[in-house]
């Protein structure tokens, strides 16, 4: 069992870490994209695109990290219920839109989602599921997910 948590630890500290929730109406510590090397975008946040803050998008994309999408507009399980590739689309153009290219990475809220939904994003974008948080640091702006960030940052 230990030498489980000793490899996982060590998997963790190697692997490229990543942040959830990066988005222009949650608060984000600095120091916390600084450590992350994937950003996990959430593209409409509150029904507000990204793409209408252009100071943000051109802070975001200055930190010259890999960029991600997470969710579509981020609300609970959102990927649980059968979303069409119109739903998935309206996400991904607001992404390109602020960014000037297209997400090449997934990740749903709440790493929920269902099977039908899951072949819709394998079309055109890799998905990131339990396993990723395991074997990565995964922060969360405003600290909100289930491990706080200065846990993450230890282990
Ligand atoms: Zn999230």
């Amino acid at each position: 069992m230990l030498g489980l948590i000793v490899c996982l630890f060590l998997i963790r500290l190697v692997l490229p870490s990543q942040i959830d929730d990066v988005t222009p109406g949650i608060p984000c510590e600095d120091y916390l994209l600084e450590k992350s090397d994937v950003l996990y975008v959430i593209p409409l946040f509150e029904n507000k695109s990204i793409a209408e803050d252009r100071e943000w998008c051109e802070k975001t994309l200055s930190l010259d990290k890999e960029l991600a999408m997470h969710g579509v507009y981020h609300t609970w399980k959102e990927f649980d219920e059968n979303r069409d590739a119109e739903y998935l689309q309206r996400g991904i153009e607001e992404f390109e839109k602020c960014f000037g290219f297209a997400p090449e990475r997934f990740k749903p809220s709440q790493i929920i989602i269902s099977d039908s939904n899951a072949r819709l994003v394998l079309n055109s974008m890799e998905l990131d599921l339990r396993w990723n948080q395991i074997f990565h640091k995964v922060y969360h702006c405003n600290d909100s997910g289930l491990y706080p960030n200065w846990l993450i940052g230890i282990f």
